[in-house]
């Protein structure tokens, strides 16, 4: 594989695997949390949204229950009934004012009665002249929630006699207080918060009249109840559901949203909140958590990188120390299976043997072969029973040089002896080998010479064939000139020293070409065959014939001083003479001239006598040819 990935992989794998964990668990946390606090949050605003209902609802009844006091207040029927008989009654006028008066105090900002023909008899308080929005409530009598400043709720109630006859009417206006305060302080939900206040219209299923209290400011609005073919939050509210939903508001903005209908009053109320902003607080702690896992991602690699990364090297590293130790072992037991079966397929014999005892200690196939003992038998044997040459002092004689560590090793010739007796003639390389637990051992590495000592006769054979070819006259089988030579100097160098008679003779064949010419060329082969065979027959064995040209030759015969030599000669030219060679039916006869000189006499060096020797042959040539001249 890549080195530089195998380096770090260690370090790569950790990071990824600590960053997913993080990750992993990060994720997890974070929408546990953001579930936890959707639901909390959820559960708060719905809550919150229930303790303003409940108590808008309160105050609602409250100010309609006041109205309903005041319109049945005994006086204020007595002095409406009173108008009725007399219109424009003074007394009760002023009455009525002061009913209006303490009626107002404790309940009410504004607070009118009316004639049954519908003229203002009494006031006190203020009336709101001006406002903004104005929703109509689901009661028996007519009531108005108003935006003036604040929110307030106006009554309008009829006065009615003992027998339920219409004498006039109460209108009241009252402040209310806890719905204007939540609208005011919807801050306290978020910056996105807004509380809203809805009431249907009459003959208008679409829309509806609102409410809005925001941070920003409040703002009243006709909104329609769906949008987009989704019901707002508000539209639940209208239809009486009460509850927490995860929706676009009218502004088409992703909000979290309670909603309830205030008692059976027809308005329905609703507390949101951008979803956004709901779940700011579980998205701002991310800011600091990211980091901080980041900063736990890096502490854990760094852990990895200097912990335990060297110690996964130690393992990796010893597992791979083990691995090559095994390979090594491997190797090893496979150098030793293959050493021993070397050992076994060598041609050489091995024979390992106990440097004290000479008891062999191993033999190889190849020993056991050669020396034809079982191994078992060989086991029991000591060195010397296979070395018939060899006494036991002997053999201790020449190992004494290994043992005394004076030689590296021993080579020698001798031979074995076969079980069967024959002998083997053998060289043996032997080597004294030291282990440490075991007692020395000798190592003979054995060698059947036979062949090669067989090959040396036949060598020697051919170098002396090829001397004697060298030393030969191919044609006539006697000495060639040189070899003559040599033969020569060296009597001449013996006689010199022993002082004993050495005579030489060169003999020339008379009109050899002749003989060539009328008879070809191996007819004077023949002649001159049967001229050496002539010599050989008669001279004697420590004579030497020698060819020392195409038809001459020259003889050396030691202890033999001129006298007898120019007998010799003289005995030769009459055989030479007598002598017939018949070829193909043909009788050929030769003759030849002869000249003889001494050593000594005649001159001192082999050159100087047959110089001597030849020149009194050219005179036998001269003097008419067949015959000797040895003067
Ligand atoms: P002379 O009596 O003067 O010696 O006369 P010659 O003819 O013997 O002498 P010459 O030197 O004129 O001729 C020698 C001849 O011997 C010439 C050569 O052809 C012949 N000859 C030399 N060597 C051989 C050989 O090996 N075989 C044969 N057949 N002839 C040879
Ligand atoms: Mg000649
Ligand atoms: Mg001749």
């Amino acid at each position: 594989m890549f080195p530089a990935f195998e380096k770090y992989r260690i370090d790569i794998l950790g990071a990824f695997t600590l960053v997913i964990l993080t990750l992993a668990t990060g994720i997890s946390v974070y929408v546990v949390m953001q579930k936890q606090v959707e639901s909390v949050l959820s559960e708060s605003l719905k809550a919150s949204l229930q303790k303003d209902v409940h108590f808008t609802e309160r105050q609602i009844h409250h100010a309609i229950i006041e109205a309903q006091v005041a319109s049945s207040h005994p006086s204020v029927i007595q002095n409406l009934q009173l108008f009725i008989s007399k219109p424009g009654n003074a007394t009760g006028r002023v009455e009525l004012q002061g009913l209006a008066k303490s009626l107002l105090a404790a309940n009410f900002r504004g607070l009118s009665i009316y004639d049954a023909s519908g003229h203002e008899v009494a006031r006190a308080g203020h009336f709101s002249q001006r406002h903004d929005l104005r929703a109509p409530l689901k009661t028996k009598d007519r009531a108005f929630l108003l935006w003036d400043g604040e929110f307030l709720l106006q009554i309008s109630k009829d006065v009615l006699d003992q027998q339920g006859h219409r004498v006039g009417m109460v209108m009241t206006e009252a402040h209310l207080y806890y719905l204007t305060l939540t609208f005011k302080n919807v801050a306290s939900v978020g910056k996105t918060g807004e509380f809203a206040v809805c009431a249907p219209l009459a003959g208008d299923e679409k829309n509806m009249d609102c409410f809005l209290g925001r941070v920003s400011g409040k703002d009243f609005q006709r909104i329609a109840r769906v949008i987009e073919g989704k019901p707002l939050p508000m539209n639940y509210a209208l239809n009486g559901g009460t509850g927490v939903i995860l929706a676009k508001d009218y502004r088409r903005q992703q909000v979290v949203a309670a909603y309830a209908p205030v008692g059976l009053l027809g308005l329905g109320m609703v507390l949101k909140v951008d979803r956004a902003e709901l779940f700011h607080p579980t998205i701002k702690p991310l800011k600091f958590i990211a980091p901080l896992l980041a900063a736990l991602v890096l502490m854990g690699i760094l852990l990895l990188h200097f912990l335990v990364r060297p110690l996964v090297r130690k393992l990796v590293d010893s597992e791979r120390a083990t691995r090559a130790a095994n390979t090594l072992l491997h190797a090893a037991q496979a150098d030793l299976r293959q050493f021993k079966n070397t050992l076994d397929q060598t041609l050489d014999c091995v024979f390992m043997f106990d440097s004290d005892t000479l008891l062999f200690t191993y033999v190889n196939k190849g020993a056991i072969q050669q020396v034809g003992y079982s191994q078992t038998d060989l086991m029991q044997m000591t060195a010397l029973d296979i070395k018939p040459e060899f006494t036991l002092e002997r053999f201790q004689q020449m190992l004494q040089p290994l043992i005394e560590d004076v030689l590296p090793s021993l080579t020698f010739q001798t031979v074995y002896r076969h079980k069967d007796g024959h002998d083997i003639p053998v060289e043996i390389f032997l080597q004294l080998v030291r282990l440490e637990d075991q007692a020395p051992r000798f190592v003979a590495m054995v060698t059947d010479i036979t062949a090669r000592q067989q090959a040396e006769v036949k060598l020697q054979r051919a170098h002396d064939e090829l001397e004697i070819f060298a030393a030969t006259d191919a044609l006539t089988g006697c000495a060639n000139r040189r070899e003559f030579e040599a033969r020569g100097r060296a009597e001449v160098a013996r006689v010199k020293r022993s002082g004993a008679p050495l005579s030489f003779v060169t003999i020339d064949l008379d009109h050899f070409k002749q003989i060539n010419d009328r008879h070809g060329h191996r007819a004077g082969d023949e002649v001159l065959r049967a001229f050496v065979t002539l010599l050989k027959r008669t001279l004697r064995p420590i004579d030497w014939v020698g060819r020392i040209g195409g038809e001459e030759f020259a003889l050396f015969l030691p202890d033999t001083p001129l006298e007898g030599a120019v007998i010799v000669a003289e005995r030769l030219r009459q055989l030479i003479e007598s002598e017939v060679v018949t070829l193909a039916g043909t009788h050929l006869w030769f003759t030849a001239s002869l000249g003889v000189a001494q050593y000594g006499p005649d001159g001192d060096t082999y050159e100087s006598v047959i110089e001597a020797a030849d020149s009194r042959m050219y005179r036998a040539k001269q003097a008419g040819r067949n015959q000797v001249i040895a003067r």
